[in-house]
């Protein structure tokens, strides 16, 4: 439905942020620890998100446990200049996950602590007459001639519309998995879809506690209890790592799990003296980051995911896991590869996210075209958090932070240089990224 936005707005704020989860808040938590949250608030602000509450977004639905470390993940309370962030350091979900210590922690209990720091940040944001708009979804936002934002927004409960205007607008939307990706993405020379569409299970939903029952009740009503993993990621060792563990995983026998990847799997290291003490000498000078020191810093698989991954290619002694094949696809057709897909009864693709981000406006009504909508995996944001027009141009006022935005920046947070992916963190939303945001507002 077309709705169009005339007459005065209901609402006119300094920045808009759409969609509460952990990336929307960061920026705020950044401010927070910077001292400058009153100062964003009292320029103005508001927040939209679809769900009930602020917080937790969607990470807590995944039935995994964290990639970072659970002291990495109170960090943003503890020590916190405002008294209502620093006093959450007392509350149940903080103190559980404390309790993990640099340890992993299971992301349901993230999602409780993610959730707290939003019923916190809720409240204190209304108390100081800044509306949080849970329960409304951000329809389209629209340039004026002005530059200012007009941001039509939708109550869920009753379909009643309102607009928001605004200096600057953050996208905040999360990321998707899109099917299209499979239809031309190919996997050992052909595409996923058509061809195995009755096997695929993306893996956002394969790692929710529905899609690992979902992933058991194929096993046992396919020709084999197979399973190919594809993909070279974090999520894709979580979700060889899940079926191993899942009940039905207990059963599987030798070589049952296949994960099936394009780019090598390199291990996280803290230092390259501990890497080499292990014997892993898969790396030179461009693989360590030069701020921490720390041996493939975002690409190397951390905690669960970095276990599996030693065991599975026999690093520093660990116990094999039989269960799990590795499979290095090749560029072009992969015999060995259709092999493993077409004796599969679940095909998990972990191939990745697309932003979901928000249909853009210009000032006649008519639709921009972001760059991250064009061929090639484009990113929807710049090293500033910029979203990008589809000609590559900076969009004045419009930002963009989250899962799939596509930050990648080493000036503003390290890393090795080897490393050309995306950095999709919560520890790195609330610290540096967040701060290109909160400096601007
Ligand atoms: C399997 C998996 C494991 C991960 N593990 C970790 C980890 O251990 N540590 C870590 O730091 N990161 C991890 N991440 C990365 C990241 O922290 C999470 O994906 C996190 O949930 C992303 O936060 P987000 O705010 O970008 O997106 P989301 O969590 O998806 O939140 C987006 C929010 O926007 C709202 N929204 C969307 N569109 C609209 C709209 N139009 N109007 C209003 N609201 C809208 C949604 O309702 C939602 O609440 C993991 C990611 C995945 C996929």
């Amino acid at each position: 439905m077309i709705v169009t936005m005339t007459g005065d707005p209901d609402i006119s704020v300094n920045a808009l942020i759409v969609g509460g989860g952990p990336a929307g808040l960061a920026p705020l938590v950044s401010a927070s620890r910077a001292g400058i949250l009153d100062r964003i608030l009292s320029a103005g602000l508001a927040i939209v998100e679809r769900g009930p509450a602020i917080g937790s977004g969607r990470i807590g639905s995944y039935a995994i446990n964290s990639d970072t470390a659970a002291n990495t993940l109170v960090n943003c309370v503890i020590g916190n200049p405002y008294p209502f962030l620093a006093g959450l350091t007392e509350c149940p979900a903080t103190v559980a996950v404390v309790a993990h210590g640099n340890g992993t922690v299971p992301l349901g209990l993230a999602g409780q602590l993610m959730a707290s720091i939003g019923g916190a940040l809720h409240e204190y944001i209304s108390a100081g007459g800044n509306p949080v708009l849970t329960g409304h979804e951000a329809i389209h936002t629209r340039q004026g001639e002005d530059g200012r934002w007009q941001t039509l927004v939708r109550r869920t409960a009753d379909g009643s519309h309102r607009t928001i205007e605004s200096r600057f607008v953050i996208l905040a939307t999360g990321g998707h998995q899109p099917d299209e990706c499979l239809e031309s993405q190919r996997v050992g020379g052909v595409p996923l879809l058509p061809t195995y569409a009755a096997k695929l299970i993306q893996s956002d939903a394969a790692l929710t506690a529905a899609g690992l029952t979902e992933i058991g009740r194929r096993l046992d009503a396919g020709p084999a209890r197979r399973v190919a993993i594809v993909g070279s990621s974090s999520s894709s060792m979580a979700c060889a790592n899940a079926v191993l563990r899942a009940p039905f995983g207990q059963e599987l026998s030798a070589g049952a799990v296949t994960l099936l990847h394009r780019r090598p799997l390199r291990i996280f290291y803290p230092s390259a003296e501990a890497a080499l003490a292990d014997g892993y000498d898969e790396f030179g000078p461009d693989d360590i980051c030069p701020l921490s020191g720390f041996v493939f810093r975002f690409a190397g698989f951390r905690l669960d995911s970095r276990e599996l991954a030693m065991s599975a290619r026999g690093i520093a002694g660990r116990a094999p896991e039989p269960r799990l094949r590795l499979h290095r696809l090749v560029p072009d057709i992969d015999p060995a590869a259709l092999d493993i897909l077409d004796d599969a009864s679940v095909i998990v693709a972990a191939l990745g996210y697309r932003p979901r981000a928000l249909p853009v406006l210009n000032a006649a009504g008519d639709p921009v075209a972001l760059l991250a909508v064009q061929p090639g995996a484009q990113p929807l944001v710049d090293k500033q958090c910029n979203v990008l027009a589809a000609n590559g141009a900076v969009i004045d006022g419009l930002m963009g932070i989250g899962l799939a935005a596509g930050f990648a920046s080493a000036e503003a947070i390290g890393g090795e240089p080897s490393f050309s992916g995306q950095t999709n963190g919560i520890w790195q939303w609330q610290n540096e990224i967040g701060a290109l945001i909160a400096r601007r507002l």
